[in-house]
Order: structure tokens, then sequence, then C-alpha cells
């Protein structure tokens, strides 16, 4: 379906997304355009890409262009290679923030280019092009986020290309995806850089390595905190006020959770773990099926 395909940011999404591209359908040209002359270099030394670049005139003749940057440099880039592309081009993107995004994106947007928003909820910790890997999308959900300005035709082939990637697509509207991931996976990271940083205070008060002598509860928590602090910073900043809403009612809970603890609250603690306890398990059954 899509002949040449650019991807704009090789880390660990774009090059997940190479990888499995190359295993998938082989006959693809694709095209890797990032800022980084280091990161150009390990993806040819990785031979992840057929053309590879740190211009944005290299998107031109590209069928599809899809942006796995950081996403506050997508609008920027958008604007970059806007004069490179070739009618009917469609754009897609793989940000953990769509409203923002999409309101930039659709403002500059020329008629014959279509922009279908994307996010593939799959990721790990690690960063750059060595971090990939071909599996990454496998049976993972991957949500679209298209407007009533995003042509049918377009949102069509992305979905299939998503899931040729191996992805499972479920649609919804922008600002639906921005507060659901704020509370599923922006406030947890948060928490997670959090939680490193008060058990380091705890150390630094008591002289003692604190974190060291932590297990797997601790480590569960901790793992995310070594994700791109830029990548994380944007995410913070262009989805600000659906994450106040996620801190708040945390913030609600945790203070539910220390009265009850300060009050020695047996039961109240016990139906709390027990009804968390039952809806997890519950999320983990329909995941089997
Ligand atoms: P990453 O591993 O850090 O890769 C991002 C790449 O984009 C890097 O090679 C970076 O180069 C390059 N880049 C940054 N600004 C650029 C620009 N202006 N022009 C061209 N290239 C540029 O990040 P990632 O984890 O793949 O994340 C990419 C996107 O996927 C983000 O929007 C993120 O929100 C989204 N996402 C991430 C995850 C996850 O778990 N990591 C999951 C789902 C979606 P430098 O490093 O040299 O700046």
């Amino acid at each position: 379906m899509f002949k040449t395909i650019t991807i704009i940011g090789f880390g660990l999404i774009g090059s997940s997304i190479a990888r499995k591209i190359r295993r998938v359908a082989p006959d693809i040209h694709i095209v890797c355009y990032d800022h980084s002359e280091d990161v150009c270099r390990k993806v040819i030394d990785l031979n992840l890409a057929d053309s590879v670049s740190s211009d944005p005139a290299v998107v031109g003749g590209s069928n599809l262009v899809i942006l796995a940057v950081p996403v506050g440099a997508m609008p920027g880039i958008v604007q970059s290679i806007l004069p490179h592309l070739t009618e009917n081009t469609i754009i897609t993107d793989v940000g953990s923030v769509k409203e923002q995004v999409v309101y930039d994106i659709e403002l500059v947007l020329p008629n014959d280019i279509a922009f279908v928003a994307g996010h593939p909820i799959a990721g790990t910790e690690f960063s750059g092009p060595e971090a990939g890997f071909a599996e990454l999308f496998e049976n993972r959900l991957w949500i679209l986020t298209p407007t009533a300005q995003t042509p049918a035709l377009a949102i069509q082939h992305v979905q299939e290309f998503c899931e040729n990637l191996g992805a499972n697509v479920k649609i919804m509207p922008p600002d639906i995806h921005d507060r659901t991931l704020a509370m599923t996976s922006h406030l947890p990271q948060l928490i997670s850089y959090m939680m490193i940083h008060a058990a380091d205070r705890l150390g630094q008060d008591l002289h003692h390595d604190v974190i060291s002598c932590s297990a797997n509860g601790f480590h569960g928590f901790a793992r995310i905190a070594a994700s791109d602090p830029v990548m994380w910073r944007d995410v913070y900043l262009t989805n600000k006020d659906h994450v106040l809403e996620a801190i708040d009612r945390f913030q609600n809970t945790l203070s539910q959770m220390r009265h009850m603890v300060e009050n020695g609250d047996g039961q109240g603690m016990h139906d709390f773990f027990s009804a968390s306890r039952a809806r997890h398990l519950k999320h983990l059954e329909s995941r089997k099926s």
C-alpha cells in the first residue's frame, strides 16, 4: 500500500517500526530522517533504512511520513517538511499526547496532505535506535485519534499499516485519549520519578543508600524512571490540564489512604485493597481473552 515510508526520529519507536517493516514488507523503501548525525550513523550501521539523512527534503516522494520524535518537536518538523511533501502524502505520528499536536498540525496542513494522529500503547524505558525491536507492537493497542478533518481513506490506510505491524487499533477522540493516558501513563511516570526522588532524599537524611535496600515492589515503580527526560517533559507541557486532573484524583485517593493508615482503619484498608485487587485481576483476565 505504501511504497516509500519516511520515519522521522529513529529512536525506540521509530526504529521498532522500521524493524517490523523490514520483516513483514521488505519491498517498502524506508527513509530515515533524524536531526542527529550520530543516530543517522547508527541507522546505517544497523541497516534499518534504505536512505538516511538529516535534511528534511529527504521526505520528498514518500507516501507515508511517521513522526516519531518528542511531541514538542512535531509542529516545527511538520512546518519544515511541508514544502517537500508530494500530493496525497499521509502523515501520522506516534506521540504520547494527541489534542495539542493534532491542533497544531491541522492548523498548518494543506488540503492535499492528510494527518492521522496515532499512539502505540507500547514502549520501554530505553531510547535510541539500538533500543528498538520488531515485536514491540505485537498484540498491543495502537490508538488513532482522527478528527472531522481526517479523510476516511487515510484513516483506513493507517489502520491497516498499524495492524500489519501487529497492533490492535482503537479509535477515540484526541481529548479522551489524553484524559485516559494522563491517568494510565503520564501519572505513573511522574510517580516513578517522584519515588526515586523521595527515596534518595530519605537516604540523604539517614546517611545511607536507601535505594540499594529496595526489592521488586520499588523496582516495579522505579524502572520507568530510566526513560528519556525530553520526551516526558514534552508530555507534561502538552497535556497539562489532563495531567493536573489525574494528579488531583490521585491526591484525593492518597489523602483517603493516609487517613485510613493514620487511624489504623484495618477494615477500610482491607476493603480498599480487595476492591483494587479484584479490579486488577479482572483486567488481567480480560487481557487473556
Ligand atoms: P527516542 O528513543 O528518544 O527517539 C526520538 C528520536 O527523535 C531521537 O533519535 C532524537 O534524536 C530524534 N529527534 C528529536 N528531535 C528531533 C527533531 N527535531 N528532528 C529530527 N529528529 C529528532 O524517543 P521514543 O521513545 O522513540 O519516542 C518518540 C515518540 O514516541 C515520542 O513522541 C513519544 O511520546 C512516543 N512514544 C514513546 C513511547 C515510549 O515508551 N518510549 C511509547 C509510545 C509513544 P536525539 O535523541 O539526538 O535528540
